[in-house]
């Protein structure tokens, strides 16, 4: 297990899978469904597009790792209308990606890794864009998504469910090293 694999198991994800970091394909696709702003979000923060950068760019960055390394939060609902499930495994996902991303940094590694995570960046109540530079430019993260890539199409090349079936609730990142 490398020592990415390491930290990732010590978060605690229910689930986790690896690819060649060299099949990830960022779509040009993927951007127009932010730029639908079903999410509310595009053009709203620093993690997201446009200011996240773009497509090409990231395509570029995933080109220079070798291997990707996915993790899921994965929760349990009583039903389907268990929002409160759905916003609780959200945050926690955001959470462990954020630790991940902070013990990579105390191991000494965050120069040779790239940290995916799943929405967009809630570190601060209200995001300063566009009026003032990000509050933490270090820690912001950037989803998957965002960075073009199919989220259920990563999971396959990694061999874990997208979707882990009926009345449960699944939220991915990744990393890529
Ligand atoms: S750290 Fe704060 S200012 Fe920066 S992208 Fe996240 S929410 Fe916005």
């Amino acid at each position: 297990m490398s020592v990415i694999e390491d930290l990732a198991a010590q978060q605690g994800f229910e689930c986790m899978g690896t690819c060649s970091a060299k099949d990830l394909v960022a779509r040009d696709e993927v951007r127009s469904m932010c730029a639908a702003n079903l999410c509310q979000m595009y053009e709203h923060s620093w993690s997201c597009p446009p200011a996240c950068g773009d497509i090409a760019e990231f395509q570029q960055q995933m080109n220079e790792y070798e291997h990707c390394l996915v993790v899921q939060t994965v929760a349990e609902m009583e039903d389907e209308f268990d929002f409160e499930t759905m916003a609780e495994s959200g945050e926690r996902q955001k959470d462990r990606v954020q630790d991940l991303a902070e013990a990579i940094d105390a191991a000494g590694l965050s120069a040779e890794v790239m940290v995916l995570s799943a929405g967009t960046c809630t570190l601060c109540k209200e995001c300063t864009y566009p009026d003032a530079p990000c509050r933490f430019p270090d820690k912001r993260l950037v989803s998957m998504e965002a960075a073009g890539l199919v989220v259920s199409e990563v999971c396959t090349q990694a061999g874990i469910p997208y979707n882990h079936g009926p009345l449960t609730m699944t939220y991915s990142g990744c990393i890529l090293y």
